[in-house]
């Protein structure tokens, strides 16, 4: 492997775990962020959660799992091509959506507005919550224990108020810094992928046409040069070699910017990297046909009635669930009861943040429905 770039997160050269711990044998401490990340609970749950479709629309749609080895497979490619620490991007990636909650961002806003007068929701800061706090694995603390530089990666944005009660990771948005290179990689890494899946999945699921996505440029240009290698290909076919095209443009795209970004600003070190604009970033031309996609995807899937049928019924369910625990604590398992001491409303979100979708929908049915038995 080439060796890193000196503006490159090198393990050596971490700000280290919130508790000691001795340094691994036979991997790096990245690799052993990662692999915690992987044997964590939150990661496994990460199967049966859902963010556009839920899981018993299909067995095809991704799940945040097949997503986040995506955005870890694509942040992989463009990390080792701009001599960046892989094993960072990785663990970034395949922690970046632990705390997200069941049904995806209709299940995030509900939750949110349950908790408005406690101090809101936000899977961001969830996420940062389950590998600092909520993981219970080891004798010596609570959580994984993750290096600073993947914490940081983690907590991809955040407001002024909640930074200052985070200590180092919340420091720079108070500071308007940017984070190490890896984080900033693998959040671009996110976009690319659920742009794309989520094209691929709405094909899939009937609710977007092959007609009307020729109306967003990056996809039709994908297409033609598709049509024109293999004339007599289509369905699914055609719909893979279009969508592999594209999702190769922006990954080139994203290498041939960010390496003129970082040739330009030559930093030489990970502080350089902090006090410059964002350096990992897509040409002007290509943030364009992204926002264009965007939009397509947010007025056509996100915005359609079946999807908003689903999504009103994930609010219910989050809701119908916080104010049945919130006001008979009773209710809760007992592992949770013992916790409400402390916060019932953040005991009972997270709680909720950690339901799988269909762990949500049986909960509801076990607490509201008179005719189950099984309790
Ligand atoms: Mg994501």
């Amino acid at each position: 492997m080439a060796e890193l770039a000196p503006y490159a997160a090198s393990p050596e050269r971490s700000r280290g775990r919130r508790h000691r711990e001795d340094a691994p044998e036979g991997r790096t401490e990245f690799q052993r962020d990662r692999d915690r990340i992987i044997h964590s609970s939150a990661f496994r749950r990460l199967e049966y959660k859902t963010q556009v479709f839920v899981n018993h629309e299909g067995d095809l749609f991704r799940t945040r799992l097949t997503h986040s080895i995506e955005v870890a497979q694509i942040g992989r490619s463009i990390a080792r091509n701009l001599n960046l620490n892989e094993d960072l991007v990785e663990a970034i990636a395949l922690a970046h959506d632990l705390g997200h909650t069941p049904f995806g961002h209709a299940g995030q806003d509900a939750l949110n507005e349950c908790m408005k007068a406690h101090g809101g929701f936000e899977h961001n800061l969830q996420s940062l919550r389950v590998v600092d706090i909520l993981e219970e694995r080891y004798g010596a603390f609570d959580g994984l224990n993750l290096c600073f530089e993947t914490r940081e990666g983690i907590l991809k944005h955040c407001s002024a108020k909640n930074a200052e009660l985070l200590g180092d990771v919340g420091e720079r948005f108070l500071k308007k810094q940017q984070p190490n290179l890896e984080a900033q990689l693998a959040n671009l890494a996110d976009e690319i992928a659920y742009n794309n899946h989520d094209v691929d999945d709405g094909l899939r699921s009937g609710l977007i046409t092959l007609d009307e996505l020729a109306s967003v440029p990056i996809f039709s240009r994908h297409i033609e040069m598709a049509r024109s290698h293999f004339p007599d290909i289509s369905g699914r076919r055609m719909i893979h070699e279009t969508i592999r095209r594209m999702i190769n443009s922006q990954v080139v795209d994203l290498i041939v910017q960010s390496s003129s970004n970082i040739a330009s600003s030559n930093p030489g070190n990970m502080e350089d990297v902090r006090s410059s604009p964002a350096l990992i970033a897509f040409s002007p031309q290509m943030r364009e046909e992204q926002h264009e996609l965007k939009h397509f995807l947010r007025t056509r899937l996100y915005q359609h009635y079946k999807v908003t049928r689903m999504s009103a019924k994930a609010k219910r369910i989050i809701s119908d669930l916080f104010t049945a625990f919130t006001q008979d604590p009773r209710l809760l398992p007992s592992q949770f009861q013992e916790k409400t001491d402390s916060d019932l409303m953040r005991v009972t979100a997270d709680y909720i943040a950690g339901m799988t979708d269909r762990y949500a929908i049986r909960e509801h049915r076990r607490i509201f429905a008179v005719e189950e038995i099984t309790l």
